[in-house]
């Protein structure tokens, strides 16, 4: 096996050693038989773990039949599918796509083209909100606006103006002639798991109206159940006109949709917006099977109950290690903890006990379980915590000017 300095992938990620041959439920398995507890789940992908029996003969059973189509003919399954997430949410039309970037980047398209179908295609900027991660593509690094993905790749994609996370004078400043939507994920995953306020996203909403803006929404991350609602939106009880979602709706396979109301989409007819891969039968089979688990009675409820035992878990941890852990935040299963030590240490001490975490910004160790943790594996999940979480107090009672 080739090391990492003869490695031919392009280097843009920083990989740790681990290696996985195989999963199961929570967990991951490396090639020489170490278990570690995934409560990163591919970055919130693997909504139901690994290796969900559904899923893989959901998969398999598609795979023998046909693979890819294209866009030219009917697609049943598709439309099954996205009949289902039509009558589940706010949304009349879907879109398919491969990744989360790519939804954003047709929900981008779209909100630009309902202003020019009414007549008013100057109306093409977008408002989006500080710490937000909107994908890698040009235009969606422009809508991120965060430098270190900007820099060194061009002029910035125009169109985008970019706002502090929670200050509506600015928002009020900042919305002009030209402004036609605002962009905001209802929970910032890369950000930090900070969430919206429910006020301010009724807020938002109530100021779309009032202005004739579209209210997109990215649920990327925090969508397909991650908040024990359907989507996070929903907690607030509200709706967007145009939706971005990915990562768990396909529970690992690669798949992303733009949802939207029949009026948001009315600008996009035959031939204005396209995919080769998007829809593929494959895709649409797992989607439905992720679907048939999501929505099954009682699940969106399980979820909750977890989530909420997890917050206080996570209270009580806070309680037991005050110098490392600030604060606890987060809904349902996309919970943050924000550290007074550097994320990574806490990622990285977590490693060492077997547990798999995320960093954010705003140094936040994100978790992140699959939506199907047993009881077991949650506590497990605790302990894991904990015995990092005691560790580096250890560290820094021996050394404790490294304390931030
Ligand atoms: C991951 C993510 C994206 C980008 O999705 P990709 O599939 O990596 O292109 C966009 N928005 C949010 C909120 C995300 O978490």
């Amino acid at each position: 096996m080739a090391s990492t300095q003869t490695s031919s992938i392009l280097p843009t990620y920083a990989r740790t050693e681990l290696a996985f041959e195989r999963g199961e439920g929570a967990w991951l398995v490396t090639a020489d038989g170490r278990r570690v507890l995934d409560f990163g789940a591919g970055i919130a992908v693997n909504a139901l773990g690994h290796a969900h029996p559904h899923l893989v003969q959901a998969l398999t059973e598609q795979a023998s039949r046909l693979w890819h189509i294209s866009n030219l003919y009917q697609n049943p399954e598709g439309e099954r599918f996205a009949h289902r997430l039509a009558e589940a949410t706010f949304a009349d039309v879907v879109f398919f796509s491969n990744s989360g970037a790519e939804a954003l980047e047709a929900s981008i398209k779209m909100a630009r083209k309902y202003h020019s179908a009414n007549g008013q295609p100057e109306r093409f900027r977008i408002v989006t909100f500080e710490g937000a991660f909107h994908g890698r593509t040009l235009a969606t690094i422009a809508a991120g606006g965060q430098k270190k993905y900007i820099d060194g790749f061009g002029p910035k994609v125009d169109g985008f103006d970019q706002v502090p996370f929670d200050d509506h004078e600015a928002l009020l400043a900042a919305i002009g002639p030209e402004t036609g939507a605002l962009l905001i994920e209802p929970i910032q995953g890369e950000g930090g798991i900070r969430p919206v306020p429910t006020e301010r996203l009724r807020a938002l909403r109530a100021l779309c109206d009032e202005k004739g803006l579209l209210l997109v929404l990215d649920e990327v991350q925090s969508g397909v159940g991650r908040t024990g609602k359907l989507f996070a939106h929903e907690w607030a009880g509200i709706v967007p006109d145009i939706m971005a979602i990915a990562k768990g709706i396909g529970g690992g396979f690669p798949m992303g949709a733009c949802l939207a109301t029949r009026e948001a989409a009315k600008g996009m007819t035959a031939g204005t917006h396209g995919t080769t891969f998007g829809g593929n039968p494959l895709a649409m089979a797992v989607g439905n099977a992720v679907l048939d688990v999501v929505l099954a009675p009682g699940f969106l409820e399980r979820v909750r109950d977890l989530g909420l035992r997890l917050k206080q878990r996570l209270a009580e941890l806070k309680d037991r290690h005050p110098a490392i852990i600030a604060e606890i935040r987060g809904e349902g299963l996309m919970m943050g903890i924000k550290t007074h030590i550097a994320n990574t240490d806490l990622t990285k001490a977590a490693e060492r006990e077997g547990l798999l975490t995320i960093p954010a910004g705003d140094s936040v160790v994100r978790l992140l379980p699959p939506l199907v943790i047993s009881d077991e594996d949650m506590a497990a999940a605790i302990d894991k915590l904990d015995r990092a979480c005691t560790a580096l107090d250890a560290a820094l009672r021996a050394a404790p000017e490294k304390a931030a």
